[in-house]
């Protein structure tokens, strides 16, 4: 099993978007997959159109449910959830009070790890004890950085971070790939970011870049990822190229 967290606190970036529909092509490209929604605001679990029924990530975190009973299956074929509610937002205080605070989602996880090739884990935005255990339950991470201004200025700050965690409560932590997101080739300026960021992070960019597509924003309110949604469409194939991507890089390239 490999445990990718998308992480960035910077809101609005695409973390969610590519998650899902990261989770989405990996099902079909025949893995085995979990979507573990650690976002108070729950746009994960709504972006694959499952309703609330009380058995969250927040009930795993801080009441202590296992993982497996809070694991629900979705219409997308080897792809289960688990899903997330607004109680999460307490959680950020919640966990102070609890012991090994950081680690809850790893250990939470472990039990689960032989049933999946991979774990993916939609982060909040923010460097909070969520990220936090987001950071040190996963063993890889994706940033999702949106091609616009100042793109790189929050990133030195998120970087920071990954450093103080590899450096304490996970010192394997791998950064997998920086995904651009939101990129529209008809502005210089998303080009001119694409290149910055690359030339900072060099061999860290996914080659692919995530187009700004209407049919990406538009799938989570038809409960869908793009690829069920409208297949053709140029964010559908994006996601199928990432997804070939990062099965390369972890499957062929094997453990950096
Ligand atoms: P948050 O920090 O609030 O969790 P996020 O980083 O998860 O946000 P998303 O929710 O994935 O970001 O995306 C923010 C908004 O931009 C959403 O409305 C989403 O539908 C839209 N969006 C994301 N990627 C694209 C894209 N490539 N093209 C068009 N719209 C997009
Ligand atoms: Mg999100």
């Amino acid at each position: 099993m490999t445990t990718i967290g998308f992480v960035n606190q910077k809101g609005g970036v695409g973390k969610t978007t590519t998650a899902v529909n990261l989770a989405a092509c990996l099902a079909a490209a025949n893995r085995r997959v979990l979507l573990v929604d650690m976002d108070p605001q729950a746009n994960s679990t709504s972006a694959l159109g499952i309703e609330r029924d009380g058995r969250s990530s927040y009930d795993v975190l801080i009441n202590g449910l296992p993982m497996a009973e809070a694991i629900r299956t979705t219409f997308v074929e080897q792809l289960d959830l688990v899903p997330s509610e607004p109680h999460l937002y307490g959680a950020e205080l919640e966990l102070m009070e609890l012991a090994r605070r950081e680690h809850r989602l790893r250990l939470a996880l472990e039990p689960v790890a032989s049933r999946y090739q991979y774990v993916l884990v939609d982060a909040p935005p923010s460097l909070g004890l969520l990220t936090l255990n987001v950071l040190t339950g996963c063993e890889r991470l994706i940033i999702p950085v949106q091609c616009e201004y100042y793109a790189l200025e929050g990133l030195s700050m998120l970087m920071d971070t990954i450093e103080r965690v590899r450096a304490g409560l996970n010192p394997t932590l791998d950064i997998l790939g920086i995904v651009m997101t939101m990129y529209d080739a008809r502005l210089n300026i998303a080009r001119q970011v694409v290149d910055e960021v690359r030339a900072y992070f060099p061999g860290r960019v996914f080659q692919t870049a995530i187009a700004r597509s209407v049919r990406l924003a538009e799938a989570p309110s038809h409960g869908k990822p793009v690829i069920f949604y409208d297949f053709r469409s140029i964010g559908a194939q994006n996601y199928i190229a990432l997804a070939e991507e990062v099965i390369h890089a972890v499957e062929k390239a094997g453990a950096r």
